[in-house]
This record gives C-alpha cells, sequence and structure tokens, in this order.
C-alpha cells in the first residue's frame, strides 16, 4: 500500500484539448466501506475510507474519465493484493484469480478521506453482485488511478451523453463545469425510477431518456435531437454500452465532422461481454 503522497495535475487546461498526465506512484489500496447510499433502486454510492488517508488520493477537478481497478474480495470476504508479472496479475499461492472492474473516481473526501463510486446494480457480475450487498466494514481493493485525464475548460457549451454506467462521470463533469459554460446532458436508464439529481446548476440540463420506453436506439435518437450551438466552441463526451456508442460517436465525428480533440467517446462496458477491456475497443480510433 502507498504512503507518498501521489504527484497529481494541478491548473486549469485550456488547450482545447483533453491533457493526460500519468501518475509516477500508482495507488493500491485495501479500504473498507464506511457507508452506502441508496440512490437509486439500481444505483448505490459506496463510501471506501482506508488507513492510509493522511497519503491523500490523486483527485482533478475536471477529470472526470479518472478510474480505478477495483479488486473485488476473495470467496474469504478479505482483499489478497496481486502482484504485477509478466503474465499480468497473480494472487499469492493458496488466493483465488484476483477480479478486477474498472470504477470512476466519483468523489474523494479529503477530510474524512473517504473514496466515492458510483455502482450501477444491472443484475449480472461480480462488480454488480458486490455492490447490491454492499455494507459498512466490507473490503475492497483500490488501484489506480494511473494518471489524470483532464478535459479542457474553454469551450461554451458541453454535451454529455452516455447510460448509467457513465452517470458517475457526467455527474462529476456537469458539477465542476467553469461557471461560463452550459451543458446538455443525455442520459440512459432502465426506467423512471433510476433517474435522479445530477447537479443544482440552472445551466445544465438533462434529459432522460427511458429504456423501457425508448427501447434500442434511444439514447442516439435523443442525442440527435439537441440543437448545438453554431461553429465550433463546443464539446462531447459520451461514454456507456460500446455498441450503442458507435453510431453516436459517428454522428459526430463524420456526419458533422467534429475533430478528434473536441469529441472523447469510452465503451464503458460491451452487452454479453464480462469484464470489457475498454482500452480494446478504441471507438475513437479513426
Ligand atoms: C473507464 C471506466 C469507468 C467506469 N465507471 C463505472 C462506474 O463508475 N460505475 C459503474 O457501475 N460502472 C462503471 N464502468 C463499467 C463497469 O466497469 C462494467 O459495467 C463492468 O462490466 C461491471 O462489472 P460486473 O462484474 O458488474 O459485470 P461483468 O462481470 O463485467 O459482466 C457480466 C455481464 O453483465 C453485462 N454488463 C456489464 N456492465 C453492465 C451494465 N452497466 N449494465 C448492464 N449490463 C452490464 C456484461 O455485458 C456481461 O454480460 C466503467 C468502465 C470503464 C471502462
Amino acid at each position: 500500500m502507498t504512503t507518498r503522497q501521489p504527484r497529481t495535475w494541478s491548473g486549469s487546461n485550456r488547450t482545447g484539448q483533453t491533457q493526460v498526465n500519468f501518475i509516477e506512484n500508482v495507488g493500491r489500496r485495501v479500504v473498507r466501506v464506511s457507508r452506502v447510499e441508496q440512490i437509486t433502486p439500481r444505483y448505490r454510492r459506496v463510501f471506501l475510507a482506508g488507513p492510509d488517508r493522511d497519503a491523500g488520493f490523486p483527485y482533478v477537478r475536471l477529470a472526470p474519465t479518472d478510474h480505478v481497478k477495483v479488486l473485488f474480495p476473495q470467496p474469504s470476504g478479505e482483499v489478497v493484493m496481486p502482484r504485477r508479472t509478466k503474465e499480468g496479475w497473480v494472487s499469492p499461492e493458496g488466493a483465488a484469480e484476483p477480479v478486477f472492474r474498472d470504477y470512476t473516481v466519483r468523489g474523494w473526501l479529503p477530510e474524512t478521506g473517504e473514496l466515492v463510486i458510483d455502482f450501477v446494480v444491472h443484475g449480472h457480475g461480480v462488480g454488480s453482485a458486490w455492490a447490491a450487498a454492499a455494507k459498512p466494514g466490507d473490503q475492497l481493493g483500490v488501484m489506480g488511478p494511473r494518471g489524470n485525464i483532464v478535459f479542457p475548460e474553454n469551450y461554451s457549451f458541453y454535451l454529455m451523453a452516455g447510460d448509467e454506467s457513465a452517470l458517475p462521470a457526467m455527474g462529476r463533469f456537469a458539477e465542476e463545469l467553469p461557471e461560463t459554460a452550459s451543458a446538455r446532458v443525455v442520459v440512459e436508464v432502465a426506467d423512471a425510477a433510476e433517474r435522479q439529481k445530477l447537479t443544482d446548476r440552472p445551466d445544465v440540463e438533462v434529459t432522460w431518456v427511458l429504456r423501457d420506453h425508448a427501447g434500442a436506439g434511444g439514447l442516439e435518437r435523443a442525442v440527435r435531437q439537441v440543437l448545438p450551438p453554431d461553429g465550433d466552441d463546443w464539446f462531447v463526451f459520451a461514454a456507456g454500452e460500446a455498441g450503442a456508442l458507435r453510431p453516436i460517436r459517428d454522428y459526430f465525428r463524420r456526419e458533422l465532422g467534429l475533430p478528434k480533440e473536441r469529441v472523447v467517446v469510452d465503451g464503458y462496458w460491451k452487452r454479453g461481454i464480462a469484464n470489457l477491456d475498454h482500452h480494446a475497443i478504441d471507438l475513437d480510433a479513426d
């Protein structure tokens, strides 16, 4: 477990481009659930506290895609930190294979030393099952983030789109935008009960797409209805199920002709695939 304060990015990013800053000493923490908030029937906010609270956390404003690898406990309930080898991550002898998933850093509370992670309880998989049952005292391993990906803050309009898995990233992005900017957030959720408050800001307008009514392609159709401002003073962030994002990415990049630096699209999960490696499906490759 690291006790050194990781070097983090600081300062604003007015380059017009997303800025990537790698962290030298990637954190490896064993943390415990301190409290859980049930935000909607299928969305739980988990607060995690660790013994190395004074070491801080590399939380950076306007880095909404910063994420950690969450390591789930062994069948005993204990977290056993694996070692990095040429063959990948290996658990000590006698321990089960390590099980990791990617989760957004939703928040960091320096006064209590709590890391905040929002989990979608979608009903399949280790992460969803762990989150559904999470209670104070439960252990988790947290590795990362490997860097801070700082979004540009010099645009006057931001368009965000995604499903539940992208709500943590879109929520923090919407909260942290400069006061001079406005935003439109299009969110696809299972049904009306899954809507939640993203921010109090009056200049951030949220549109909910309800999957049980809209059906397949609902997110793309809703995104196409957003009228962005004339000119090039706007930026797009979209994340969620990889298959649903492909046409959204094509709409902005091919149909509207937006340059790469103004469109960030990331597949956070893929239907039918467990533990998707989001680097393996680069939706933004061309
Ligand atoms: C950078 C990044 C940040 C992310 N941030 C978050 C976050 O903050 N909160 C969050 O909840 N998720 C987040 N995700 C998505 C999360 O990593 C995946 O949803 C992951 O698959 C969940 O693991 P699991 O063990 O629950 O399901 P898995 O074991 O990986 O998958 C089991 C089955 O469930 C399906 N499935 C996976 N995710 C979903 C879903 N969301 N809805 C419906 N079906 C699904 C899979 O297709 C598969 O068929 C993020 C992903 C990335 C790449």
